[in-house]
């Protein structure tokens, strides 16, 4: 896990609440959501999500793996959910003002491919050959594509939800190992009843936690930036049963988030068995 808050990170520019000036102060950061892949038997590794905390991110990840060839790209493929600037505002970092990758593979939905081959500065990191666009076939709501391996040994199939697609759709993302499954949900609108057909066959779910209370969504009208509550999700998870998911970790959290700045609401979370994702944290699959 190599970020655990919503797009804008935290502390949040502009933001001159307790949330922000107390990080300020501690020089506490955390960045927005990403995840890595990592096949240590075949020595690759994929980023799940470009945010434009890439830079700190692999070099998170880099402390934390075998070291790589001098040859190799710091990763060897990508994956976005989405085109949020949370997201995909890291791609930059491939062009040709940065690492100027070649013809690195990243998997993403057409409707993405689309978008980002239309439009500058996006569009030249595909036309001068820097990352090479890997198209999954996701168009149903809740219908998991044909798995895409970005890293060797671990399938990927991208499940497209309901989100604000303004310009992209947006898919959460089944990641599956030799033993356990992993469910990839940074962003949706809300649950609806697609949890059971989402968390099928899951071990390990990492879900939008963006927002615990309405009043965190201020002054922003929550009609415009739709996120399920984090007590409605456990609530629905509890509701499930059996079929609940070993480990759940929230992720994707707002600078506003309560439980991202008082310790005793994640030990809430922890009796209920629900869990805050850390920078850092690990999980086998
Ligand atoms: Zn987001
Ligand atoms: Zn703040």
């Amino acid at each position: 896990m190599l970020g655990i808050a919503q797009d804008g990170g935290l502390p949040q520019l502009g933001c001159n609440a307790p949330c922000c000036t107390s990080a300020r102060r501690s020089g506490r950061r955390e960045t927005p959501a990403c995840l890595a892949l990592h096949n240590p038997h075949a020595a690759k590794v994929a980023l799940i999500e470009a945010t434009w905390a890439v830079p700190d991110q692999i070099d998170h990840l880099l402390r934390l793996i075998p070291p790589r060839p001098q040859s190799a790209p710091p990763v060897d493929a990508i994956v976005l959910t989405h085109l949020h600037m949370g997201h995909c505002a890291g791609l930059l970092h491939f062009g040709c003002e940065a690492l100027a990758s070649d013809k690195l593979p990243i998997h993403l939905s057409q409707r993405s491919i689309t978008a980002l081959t239309s439009h500058m500065p996006w569009q030249q990191l595909f036309t001068a050959g820097h990352l090479d666009a890997r198209p999954f076939e996701a168009e149903t709501q809740l219908t998991p594509s044909p798995p895409f391996e970005p890293v060797p040994g671990i399938q990927v199939q991208a499940v497209p939800v309901p989100h604000r697609d303004e310009w992209s759709d947006t898919v959460a993302l089944r990641i599956t190992g030799p033993n356990r499954t992993a469910l990839f949900c940074p962003d949706i609108d809300a649950w609806g009843d697609a949890l059971p057909a989402l968390l099928d066959g899951i071990d390990i779910a990492y879900l939008d936690g963006t927002f615990l209370d309405p009043a965190e969504f201020a002054p922003r009208d929550p009609a415009t930036i739709p996120h399920p509550l984090m007590n409605e999700t456990m609530d629905r998870l509890d509701a499930l049963g059996q079929s609940r998911p070993d480990q759940v970790f929230f992720i994707h959290l707002n600078h506003t988030n309560a439980a991202l700045h008082n310790s005793d609401i994640a030990a809430t979370f922890k009796q209920r068995g629900f869990n805050l994702a850390q920078t850092g944290d690990r999980a086998a699959l």
